[in-house]
């Protein structure tokens, strides 16, 4: 870090944040990413992310995807909802897509980006680790953040704030208030190998517990299963066998017995979105913006879309930097995404709601809903483009 005044300054280097950085490099603006946790080949986190084939187009882009080691394409998404017909089967050809999208881990994903960002020149992008940002301010010319950094504190001014953090800042905005939905529900993630060998199937399932999903991991699987709280802490305490056959008798037979897993973490779910996604000075994206039910694996890929609409934002001002963060460009940048982002939400918490409810007559209406999508094509496309594309389709 040279300066201590940045064009941009990114509080977050999680997966968009960096995402956000990367893009700016080709940028004139100057850029100061912080991030709390240590440089990624230190961390790890063993959730699996479904990739849409729009982010990896991004990612392609960013020149990150080639950097990444493991990558299963998903060849076919399988959605069913246990006891009650109905069901569908999505494919490349009804989205009009050569492949669905990819399952990759978030660690892989995060060191890929690091090392693209990395191995750019970096004559506009400055990249903290190990930097905690403990306050905002802002006021009608600029943005200032405070961090501690080896034990001292820094202050650093910039025409715009971006908010990359997960959302664990925005108390220093008092314009922002979150509205959140705790579902009262977690995510038990584990590697799984099943007695059917299947390679490039994607498994969701609805239960009135919660949705289950088997992501494609090369032979293996990748299990995210939601389940209530307090079960979720039980399922991890299983032993081994216990687990496997109680898996095998919430998800079915569809893969034969569950033969192996690996270890087991849980993530609590929730729905946390901003009342705006931009403030004086500031901007919110990824998580901080929106947090999501990974039930349709939508998180990541609206954060990158956020991230890469804000660096066209940025390099739509080439000629007058000094435009960046002022009210006009936050307005335009807020009402641009206000679809995507709206449309992520209510698409992922009316699945959760509708497939998790117990009436019997509700139980049929989805069951049939998804026997019509699968029998409508017109209906199938418009569904599986926005869940790869976005608002945009
Ligand atoms: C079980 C599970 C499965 C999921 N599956 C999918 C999927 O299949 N597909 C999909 O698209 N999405 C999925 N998601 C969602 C996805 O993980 C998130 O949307 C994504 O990680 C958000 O990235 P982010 O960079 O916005 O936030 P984060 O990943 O939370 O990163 C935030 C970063 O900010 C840093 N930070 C925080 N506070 C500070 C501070 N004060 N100063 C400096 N730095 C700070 C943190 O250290 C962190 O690195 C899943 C989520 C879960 C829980």
């Amino acid at each position: 870090m040279t300066n201590d005044h940045y064009d941009i300054v990114i509080i977050g280097g999680g997966p968009v944040g960096m995402a956000l950085a990367i893009a700016l490099h080709n940028t004139d603006a100057s850029v100061l990413l912080l991030e709390a946790r240590g440089i990624p080949e230190e961390v790890g986190d063993p959730r699996p992310l479904a990739l849409s084939y729009g982010s990896q187009l991004i990612l392609r882009r960013l020149g990150v995807w080639d950097r990444l080691t493991q990558k299963t394409p998903i060849t076919s998404i399988h959605i069913s909802n246990k006891s009650s017909l109905g069901q569908t089967l999505i494919t490349p050809e009804d989205a009009n897509v050569p492949v669905l999208g990819y399952v990759v881990s978030y660690f892989d994903l995060y060191r890929s980006m690091y090392q693209e960002l990395a191995k750019k020149p970096t004559d506009n992008i400055d990249y903290i680790a190990g930097a905690t940002v403990t306050q905002l301010e802002t006021s009608d010319n600029l943005g200032t953040v405070y961090f501690d950094y080896q034990g001292r504190e820094v202050k650093i001014d910039a025409r715009m704030l971006v908010l990359a953090d997960g959302g664990k800042l925005t108390q220093f905005i008092p314009d922002i208030v979150y509205k959140t939905q705790d579902y009262q529900q977690c995510a038990v993630i584990a590697n799984i190998r099943a007695e059917k060998k299947q390679v490039g199937v994607a498994y969701e399932r609805f239960t009135s517990d919660g949705p289950i999903a088997l992501l494609p991991n090369k032979e293996d699987f990748a299990l995210v299963w939601t389940a209530p709280s307090s079960v979720a802490k039980e399922i991890c305490e299983f032993d081994d066998v216990t687990f496997l056959k109680c898996l095998h008798h919430h998800f079915g037979d569809r893969l034969g017995q569950f033969v192996a897993t690996g270890e087991r973490s849980a993530f609590p779910l929730m729905l946390k979105y901003a009342s705006s996604i931009t403030a004086q000075r500031m901007v919110l994206i990824g998580n901080a913006a929106q947090t999501l039910h990974p039930v349709a694996g939508q998180g990541f890929n609206l954060g990158l879309r956020d991230a890469y609409e804000l660096s066209r934002a940025v390099s739509s001002m080439h000629n007058t930097i000094n435009k960046i963060g002022t009210s006009a460009m936050l307005t335009k940048y807020s009402e641009k995404r206000k679809i995507d982002s709206y449309g992520g939400m209510i698409f992922t918490d009316m699945l959760i709601k509708l497939f998790s409810d117990e009436h019997a007559l509700l139980k049929s209406a989805c069951g049939l809903g998804l026997s019509a999508l699968d029998c409508v094509s017109p209906l199938k496309r418009f569904v599986s483009r926005r869940m790869i594309f976005g608002a945009g389709g």
